[in-house]
């Protein structure tokens, strides 16, 4: 047989052989009928190839056999001169696809019973039809005989080919996709079903012992496994349980590891998701994942539900672009209305993690909801040895191993790259042959650990700490000896999570409504205590302070502008705060300015002249407390937090 290009299309035998069927090759033209095209990705390919190209072969034969037989296509031209001659004597008009010249009179046999064709014998001759008025007329000259075949003739391979197949096609693809899907969810059906792994009750091995460096944390969570436990102690007495406790902090802390402890030591049950296991292709699916989840925790109760990643779904509605993501939108929803429908008598508490806690959609932190936040912050140098200990239980120590040199050289780990240093180091002491782990083996580590975290900018250098820890030092120094000011109750140089190197937190003594001048000069003087130890110390300045004077100059700005604290405008205020019904906490684009300018220039000149004044009194200050300064920013450059007790034994013993 010999092969042509311009076969008939229906006749596939030109795909049969030769050319190796491509995966792209079927996306544009799938091997029946259909459109290939739609949701499918690399992984069909795996899945289907084999059986269209087996598929494709069974077709090809089945033309080969059934259609394509025993013809050869010939000119138009040659089949005029053919038919002229007198050679062709009955011709089978297809418009559709070809003429077919027969060289013998008749028709031998009958049509075939499964194509209703007749049976080409071998001396048949085809040619592609082209528009010629005067075929007819020399056919009618020559006295062929002629008959035209219409579709009709083929009506059943045709009503396959048409029909059947592509529906198969598509059948085909379909089963594909739903075992796909099949993956999350067994069937289409249950697309909304809860991924959550449930965990039978005393499933969980975790226990609070398991955690350590997070122990305020800890001590809020240990409450609520005791509601868990007797919700009948709180209910008699008319208290409600809380519904939601969020855990916020940086990455790695132990925020997970908190959820399961608590739901190991109260003996229930433990539904863990991610939010990003609600968030799907379509929308409603999240939100009856979300049904589901309850309904399932509901009937496990007393239990806890822990949503990990609580962002993915808990960001906030209001920003963005107008419209949104409606599929996160009705997840969302779907939780707040899941969580205002139990009542704290139910034994359900809600845990939820989060390192983004600013994007969370308000309506999520409203009492009733996640209105306890639990702050899982970054453990400072106690805290890191004491997770370097539960670690390193696990592994052989050398006994002269110093975990707590370990801990100091790894300001600023969390739980998880702590938990990594203890592995690593007992990996390094495998390769190097040993059958316990050394402290070498441990700088290694910690080495490796920090070349991979100081890409990720998480690490501080040393003479930036040393920085830190004077600047802190700095203001609890002016805090603690500033008449009226709010007493220190934490020094931190262990970084937090948004950008601030170290911390010094003071604890207002009563809620304040009036502020005296005195003491409104006082906590400038606060704020500026952390630059101006930097200056005293080191002898320049740093970009550290920059919130602090942001701060410090509004409310010298306030003093002047709103409070009538200046020396010229004594008992005037320049602005006028809160046009009409916003009241005096009007936004400031609202606030009127209602003063020359050339009292603007007295404003900022006379803010200036405030803070020179206070900074230079700040500085004289702390210089006379040098020894002081010097003493405890090196115990918090040690220690890495010190809180109110600490800070005021300090105070108290002279310095030598
Ligand atoms: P998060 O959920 O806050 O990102 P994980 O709870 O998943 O952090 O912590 C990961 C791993 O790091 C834990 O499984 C544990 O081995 C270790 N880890 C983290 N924080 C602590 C901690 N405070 N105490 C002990 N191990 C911790
Ligand atoms: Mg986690
Ligand atoms: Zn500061």
């Amino acid at each position: 047989m010999k092969k042509t290009s311009n076969r008939r299309p229906s006749g596939r035998n030109s795909r049969k052989k030769g050319k190796k069927p491509q995966f792209p090759f079927f996306l544009g033209k799938p091997p029946v009928g259909g459109n290939g095209e739609g949701p499918l990705g690399g992984w069909q390919f795996r899945f289907s190839l084999g059986y269209i190209v087996v598929l494709i072969v069974a077709m090809s034969l089945f033309n080969y056999m059934f259609l394509g037989k025993n013809s050869d296509i010939v000119d138009f031209s040659t089949f005029k001169e053919k038919i002229a001659s007198g050679e062709i004597k009955r011709v089978e008009l297809d418009a559709s696809s070809y003429y077919t010249g027969y060289l013998t009179a008749a028709p031998a046999e009958a049509p075939d019973p499964l194509t209703r064709r007749y049976a080409r014998p071998q001396n048949a001759i085809r040619t592609v039809p082209v528009y010629d008025p005067d075929f007819v007329k020399l056919l009618d000259q020559k006295g062929v005989s002629y008959y035209a075949v219409s579709r009709e003739n083929g009506a059943l391979l045709d009503f396959v080919f048409s029909w059947v197949l592509p529906i198969a096609f598509f059948f085909f693809i379909w089963r594909i996709l739903m075992k796909r899907l099949g993956n999350a969810g067994s069937n289409v059906l249950s697309i909304g079903q809860n991924k959550a792994v449930i965990v039978a009750e005393g499933d969980i091995a975790t226990r609070f012992g398991d955690v350590a460096g997070v122990d305020e944390a800890k001590d809020e969570l240990v409450e609520v496994v005791d509601f868990l436990k007797n919700p009948r102690k709180y209910t008699d007495i008319g208290g409600k349980i809380p519904k939601g406790v969020l855990l916020v902090g940086p990455p790695g802390t132990g925020k997970t590891l908190m959820a399961r402890a608590v739901a190991g030591e109260a003996g229930v049950s433990f539904f863990r998701m991610s939010g990003a296991d609600f968030v799907e292709m379509f929308v409603g699916v999240g939100a009856a994942r979300v049904r589901d989840l309850f309904k399932q925790a509901r009937e496990k109760a007393p239990c806890i539900i822990f949503i990990d990643e609580l962002d993915a779904i808990g960001k906030s509605r209001l920003n963005g672009i107008a419209g949104g993501n409606d599929e996160r939108e009705q997840t969302l929803n779907q939780l707040l209305v899941e969580m205002d429908g139990f009542d704290g008598t139910s034994g359900l508490i809600i845990l939820a993690a989060t390192n983004r806690p600013d994007v969370l959609d308000p309506a999520l932190l409203r009492p009733g909801r996640f209105d306890r936040q639990v702050l899982v912050d970054r453990p400072d140098l106690k805290g890191r040895e004491a997770i370097l200990k539960i670690h390193a239980k696990a592994v052989k120590l050398a006994p002269e191993t110093d975990l707590a040199a370990v801990a100091r050289g790894t300001p600023g780990f969390v739980g998880a790259d702590l938990a990594n240093i203890v592995n690593e180091a007992a990996l390094l002491a495998v390769r190097a042959g040993r059958k316990i782990v050394h402290q070498s083996d441990f700088s290694e580590a910690i080495e490796k650990t920090v070349a991979g975290l100081q890409k990720k900018n998480r690490v501080i250098s040393d003479s930036e700490r040393r920085i830190v820890a004077f600047h802190e030092t700095g203001h609890a120094l002016v805090a603690g000896f500033t008449e009226g000011s709010d007493p220190v109750q934490k020094i931190s140089i262990v970084p937090r999570g948004f950008g601030a190197l170290g911390y010094t937190m003071q604890m207002p003594t009563e809620d304040r409504y009036l502020m005296t001048e005195s003491e409104l000069y006082g906590k400038i003087d606060v704020l500026l205590g952390g630059r101006a130890a930097e200056d005293i110390v080191f002898d320049r300045i740093s970009t550290g302070a920059a919130n602090d004077l942001t701060k410090a100059t509004d409310i010298a700005r306030k003093m002047i502008t709103d409070y009538g604290m200046s020396e010229r405008f004594r008992n005037v205020a320049l602005t006028q705060r809160g046009a009409g019904y916003l009241g005096p906490a009007a936004p400031e684009p609202l606030m009127h300015r209602e003063y020359a300018e050339s009292t603007q220039q007295y404003v900022d000149e006379e803010i200036a002249r405030v803070m020179a004044e206070r900074y230079a009194a700040v500085k004289r200050m702390l210089e006379a407390k040098r020894p002081l300064l010097d003493k405890i920013a090196g115990v918090l450059l040690e220690k890495e937090s010190l809180d109110e007790h600490e800070f005021q034994a300090l105070l108290e013993v002279p310095a030598v």
